[in-house]
């Protein structure tokens, strides 16, 4: 038997195995009108994936589709007839939720998302997601929060492996954070993005006034450019092209990404005095966190964001701030990671 055939040999064994007495997590990322899933072996490697674009975002539709796209990423890879017992749910959404019932506290999708072409806005309040899919898909399943599941993806499988305390910002349409203090992920509400930074600032969806998620966010950014410039906007993509363009606009649209970037530097600057990390992680739009020249919405954002020491109580400056675009996957996996955890016991040493 040559190497080659050793090896189709040995993949076989594994293989079969794996069928036989394996377990596995399934991660699932519910974002507005999309889900992403992904399945992860135990050692938190993802094997299999797929996605899924939905045109309705009632809940009972959600848990529905949902549980179809658990189905098909787990039979692409072990077959239709694998045991349900041998399988978890993670499932993480932009919102807070309950982890301990899986409830759905609130998510939604907020007036200023709707463009001309944009799906219609949703809100649920106070919905059993975990329940609903458990009985949909008939696994042991989990619900956080996207920004806790980026947190158990870094704690497992990122910075986790030279550093014991650090936070994870998630930008998107709103803006969150997990927080990990001695190698423990905080199972706490956080609301980050409802941190006042500004005594009189603008209005925010929440009903007060000066968070945060008033300047920065996918949602928040194209509006505040919009008040300042006038223009019709659709999306963040299109307020950094008018930050970065050379109309009479541009240096008003720049303005209000510098706003984003102190935002957030005040945001940290209340993370270092109340956990002291070492380190804290920004996930963010790749376009949003690519400076360079004649990026200027990216500059004006990262330098304002950069001099967060400038609003923190000196012994607590010491951080390093490093800042990772968004992919596809990587909201699922933590979600895997965390039903890793919660259901089968399993916790990663980071590597
Ligand atoms: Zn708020």
């Amino acid at each position: 038997m040559n190497a080659n055939d050793d090896a189709k040999v040995r993949q076989i064994l594994r293989r079969s195995h794996e069928l036989d007495y394996g377990h596995f997590a399934i991660g699932i990322e519910i974002q507005p009108y999309k889900l992403v899933a992904v399945l992860s072996e135990i050692d938190g490697r993802v094997v299999a994936r797929s996605r899924r674009d939905l045109t309705d975002m009632d809940p009972d539709e959600v848990v529905k589709h949902a549980a179809e796209l658990a189905a098909q990423v787990a039979s692409a890879r072990l077959g239709c007839g694998f045991p349900r017992s041998r399988l978890c749910l993670g499932v993480q959404v932009g919102g807070p939720v309950d982890p301990d019932t899986g409830m759905v506290l609130h998510l939604l999708n907020a007036p200023d998302d709707r463009g001309k072409d944009r799906p219609p806005p949703y809100e649920w309040v106070d919905f059993p997601l975990g329940p609903e899919l458990a009985a949909a898909f008939g696994c042991k399943t989990v619900v956080e929060n996207d920004a806790h599941a980026f947190a158990a993806y870094e704690q497992r499988l990122g910075v986790g492996a030279d550093c014991a305390t650090f936070a994870v910002i998630l930008i998107r349409d709103g803006v969150g954070a997990g927080v990990v203090v001695r190698r423990e992920r905080l199972a706490v509400p956080l609301e980050f993005g409802h941190y006042r930074v500004w005594p009189r600032g603008r209005a925010c969806d929440c009903g007060m006034r000066g968070c945060i998620e008033s300047q920065l966010g996918n949602r928040a950014i194209p509006a505040v450019v919009k008040e300042r410039t006038g223009r019709e906007l659709d999306g963040l993509e299109a307020a950094i092209a008018l930050a970065d363009g050379g109309t009479a606009q541009a240096s008003e649209a720049t303005a209000a990404f510098r706003k984003a970037g102190v935002s957030l530097a005040r945001g940290i600057a209340t993370l270092l005095t109340t956990f002291g990390p070492s380190q804290i992680v920004i996930y963010a739009a790749e376009d949003l966190i690519t400076g360079g020249p004649g990026r200027r919405a990216a500059n004006a954002f990262l330098r304002a964001l950069r001099n967060f020491p400038d609003h923190t109580f000196q012994i607590s400056r010491n951080c390093h701030v490093v800042t990772k675009p968004l992919d596809v996957v990587r909201g699922a996996q933590g979600a895997a990671l965390i039903a890793l955890e919660n259901c089968l016991g399993i916790q990663l040493q980071p590597r």
